[in-house]
């Protein structure tokens, strides 16, 4: 049997921003598409006219664009399965209605037509993820009190409803899979009656699992950053993110943790998804990110970090790009985001920060003579190189009988303001002298 060319869609409603469960259910299907080399469908379905805003449908297209996951055909991309909103299908779902009453199928109540959910069959599938799901076709549907209910296809405002719209469209668009939330494996058996009494076969269906957060809840707004936006404001890396989520029920049989896209779209089987709810875990987000920040080449990251930095209000534009990018080459995988990494670097680019930070008011004012003399003597040396700053050190504290660290933890105060920071003569260096020498001063630690 020729397999047909694998078609899947995101079928989000512009009714929010892409929130982390979209941008999953995205991301597996585009996984999917890419990995098999088949299409990637983006569909609007904005029947719910209230709260559906073309505003809201740009956010998800922009959410997607942040995250790297393009669309082959889509409301903005004409294809040949089009149109792609469903406010401007409505005429085929009013059609397709009028053929399942003339068959006996569906019938009118008032402006509204249902579907007359049929007893007495099994209706099953076999989820991709789940496994075989079968219900008796008269539970398909039911009322809270357990009796057959019909399906409303077309409501009497003349929309359709999502199960009705949503088969028209999978059968229409052409799709061959259907991957989605959890929380549609409800949904399932009622399309497929629809499918049934249209006489098409289902598509595949396979769900994801449900994502909790770190209390073992589901996922809500509760839970902090739920729109993409969110992360990238946070720092976080594109493609760190779209690596976090691919970890949410699937992981490549490499056993690696930290892969490109490329890599996961390579690597990407959906028959390996699990169906275990996955948790949100944003230290394990943090580590992801932190990995492929350091995986960065310097040109990028610079570009990454800058916007960071100038938010601070530091004076970005006083610096060139070669001393930038090697001030971040110091900080040598230091900073989870890339709001944590320009923080730790804003010494980097201004003493401001460093004041507001220290005042050392824990030196003893009887050491500052002594810690003064070896400042004077460092910031005298004949070459300012971190090589030769800590021969010269460590022989000043053989010769003084004082341990490095009690002159090297003062020398970091002053220039970074920070306990914890690269080594200090390669910050010195890379600081400059006059600028290593006003720092120190400020403090009374060296002469003027
Ligand atoms: N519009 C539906 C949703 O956002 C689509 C579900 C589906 O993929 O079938 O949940």
């Amino acid at each position: 049997m020729a397999s047909k060319k694998t078609r899947v869609r995101f079928a989000p409603s512009p009714t929010g921003a892409l929130h982390i469960g979209g941008a999953h259910t995205a991301l597996f299907n585009w996984l999917y598409a890419r990995h098999t080399g088949g299409s990637f469908v983006l569909r609007v379905e904005d029947t719910d006219r209230e709260r559906s805003t073309l505003e809201y449908e740009r956010t998800i297209m922009d959410g997607m664009m942040w995250l790297g996951l393009d669309w082959d055909e889509g409301p903005d991309k004409p294809g040949p399965f089009g149109p792609y909103r469903q406010s401007e299908r409505l005429d085929r779902y009013r059609e397709y209605a009028a053929q399942l009453v003339d068959q006996g199928l569906a019938y009118h109540d008032g402006e509204a037509i249902l579907f007359k959910v049929p007893s007495g069959h099994k209706v099953q599938f076999d989820d991709v993820v789940y496994g075989h799901i079968e219900v008796a076709s008269e539970h398909a549907s039911v009322t809270p009190e357990g009796t057959i209910k019909d399906i409303v296809l077309v409501k009497s405002d003349g929309m359709p409803t999502y199960n009705y719209a949503n088969v028209i469209d999978d059968y229409e668009m052409a799709i061959t899979c259907v991957i989605r939330g959890e929380d549609h494996i409800a949904n399932t058996p009622k399309q497929i009656l629809i499918y049934e009494a249209f006489g098409w076969e289902p598509p595949l269906f396979g769900h994801l699992p449900m994502i909790l957060g770190m209390d073992k809840k589901k996922l809500s707004k509760r839970h902090g950053a739920t729109s993409v936006f969110e992360y990238s404001d946070l720092g976080y890396l594109p493609d760190a993110v779209i690596n976090f989520l691919a970890l949410l029920g699937w992981s490549p049989r490499t056993g690696e943790e930290v892969f490109s896209r490329a890599e996961a779209a390579e690597l990407f089987e959906l028959d390996k998804v699990t169906k275990r709810a996955a948790v949100l875990d944003t230290d394990k987000l943090k580590f992801i990110n932190q990995e492929h920040l350091k995986r960065l080449d310097p040109a990028k990251r610079l570009e990454l970090i800058r916007p960071f930095w100038v938010q601070s209000g530091l004076p970005v534009s006083d610096f060139d790009d070669a001393y930038l990018a090697q001030a971040l080459e110091l900080m040598g995988g230091r900073g989870q985001t890339t709001q944590e990494l320009a923080d730790y670097s804003d010494y980097f680019l201004s003493f401001e920060p460093v004041k507001a930070r220290y005042d050392a008011a824990e030196i003893d004012p009887e050491r500052k003579p002594v810690l003064r003399a070896y400042y004077d003597a460092l910031l005298a040396q004949p070459s300012w190189t971190a090589p030769e700053m800590e021969a010269f050190s460590r022989a000043w504290s053989e010769a003084n009988g004082t341990p490095l660290k009690q002159i090297a933890m003062p020398l970091r105060m002053s220039l970074t303001g920070r306990k914890v920071s690269p080594g200090i003569f390669e910050v010195a260096e890379l600081l400059g002298r006059e600028e290593c020498r006003q720092r120190l001063a400020h403090y009374g630690l060296a002469s003027k």
